[in-house]
């Protein structure tokens, strides 16, 4: 009976937001089509119509894009529960591997595997028709695939030898598994930024320290200027997969790096990649990424006690189209069905992070026009949103569901308003 309930309950989640987020996606179409015509008055004279109308009609382009595949996504989904394709896996595996923990971790592998493969497809099409379309693909197809390959690579070598020790402690560590998992989980992911930039991201792109004199001394004086110490300038070769720039900060502590993507030097003055760099280090010096960090440790916690809990309600199993193992265990299932359904329940608290992602924006945004000078980020921005064919005037609604960063009207207007105060 509460299983009958639980399935009609997630159908009605799953209903509703899908609904919402078509409703979100229209709204964000029809609001970029009515502002096609016209580049937004305080952009007038930087960006010029043809960019305009072409980052419409790019947002418009992945925004379509993003409702097929919420559709597909969501037939994938009831196709894995309660059409019963992860019962068919479970039970196909299960003769193969018998019951011990091999049937669990190939189960997880499996379900990852075929995950991935009907994701395909899509990031396929969205990489040599839609970015090439738009002039941003820089790809081959040799390379889409080497990497596709080195990351599932990647993932098995680290990913597997991962699930081991979660399944042993699930199996293993009694009632109070989901503290020991999060503690491991915690420690796990610590451990994976600090080596992430020395030996994940190599594996990817190459690293150079950056070599302009002039940019050098101007990014040291900034970092002296507000107190940040770091283990070195780099650049990164991004044009070898896209035309978008970015800039970012990677590592912590002692292993602390910045790194530029070569796009994006190329196309800022030395001015503007200083005042976008300040942005960044008000992040850093805000405590945005500590404070980050502690909101997804906590909400890790609360998650795998909530999984702690549900992982022992048959009516879990059997809500989500899957008939418990009696001689097995079942925790590589409580997983992939915890991970399936999470997503369902928390979409509709979305804005919730889009709040406090932009009100860092805007501190971060201020701690750079303190310490460099806000028109040259006010410049910076443009050109990285003229590049970048990021619409200007994006759905009100939609951007509060799904932008990190608040729209770039608002941003450049409270920019140029701090520094005409100044
Ligand atoms: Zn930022």
């Amino acid at each position: 009976m509460i299983s009958v309930a639980f399935s009609v309950f997630f159908i009605s989640f799953l209903l509703v937001t899908l609904l919402v987020q078509f409703w979100l996606g229209s709204r964000h179409i029809r609001h970029i089509l009515q502002h096609r015509s016209q580049v937004p008055a305080q952009f007038a004279e930087k960006i010029p119509l043809a960019a305009h109308q072409k980052a419409a009609d790019y947002t418009i382009a992945k925004t379509k894009l993003g409702l097929v595949l919420l559709i597909f996504n969501a037939l994938v989904l009831i196709g894995f529960t309660l059409f019963g394709g992860l019962q068919w896996l479970s039970v196909t595996l299960v003769k193969i591997t018998g019951p011990g923990m091999w049937y669990q971790i190939s189960l997880i592998a499996a379900f990852a595997v075929i995950s991935s493969l009907l994701e395909l497809p899509f990031s396929y099409y969205s990489q040599f028709v839609l970015e090439q379309k738009f002039g941003f693909n820089k790809m081959t197809p040799g390379l889409f695939f080497g990497d596709l390959l080195k990351s599932t690579l990647l993932g098995a070598v680290i990913g597997l030898p991962l699930i081991w020790v979660v399944l042993t402690l699930m199996d293993k560590s009694g009632a109070l598994w989901w503290l020991y998992a999060w503690l491991f989980w915690s420690g796990f992911q610590l451990l994976m930024m600090l080596i992430y930039p020395s030996v994940i991201a190599p594996l990817f792109n190459k690293f150079t320290p950056l070599e302009d004199d002039g940019l050098r001394a101007r990014i040291e004086g900034l970092m002296q200027r507000v107190g940040f110490a770091s283990k070195g300038l780099f650049v990164m070769d991004g044009s070898k997969r896209s035309a978008h720039g970015n800039a970012y900060f990677s590592g912590f502590g002692a292993s602390k790096r910045i790194v530029f993507f070569d796009t994006l030097l190329s196309r800022l003055a030395p001015a503007e990649i200083e005042a976008v760099l300040a942005h960044e280090l008000g992040h850093f010096k805000l405590k945005h990424i500590v404070k980050r960090m502690l909101v997804i440790f906590g909400m890790s916690l609360v998650f795998l006690g909530l999984l702690g809990y549900l992982k022992e309600q048959i009516w879990f199993y059997t809500g989500l189209g899957v008939e418990p193992m009696l001689l097995a265990k079942n925790d590589a299932m409580a997983l992939i069905l915890f991970m399936l359904s999470v997503p369902v329940f928390t979409f509709l608290f979305s804005p919730l992070t889009s709040i406090s992602s932009r009100k860092h924006e805007f501190e971060a945004d201020a701690f750079a026009a303190k310490h460099t000078d806000a028109n040259d980020l006010v410049a910076a921005l443009v050109k990285l949103y003229e590049d970048n064919a990021s619409t200007l005037t994006p759905d009100p609604l939609h951007s509060a569901f799904y932008d990190s960063h608040p729209p770039a009207t608002v941003r450049i207007n409270k920019l140029l308003a701090a520094s005409s105060a100044a």
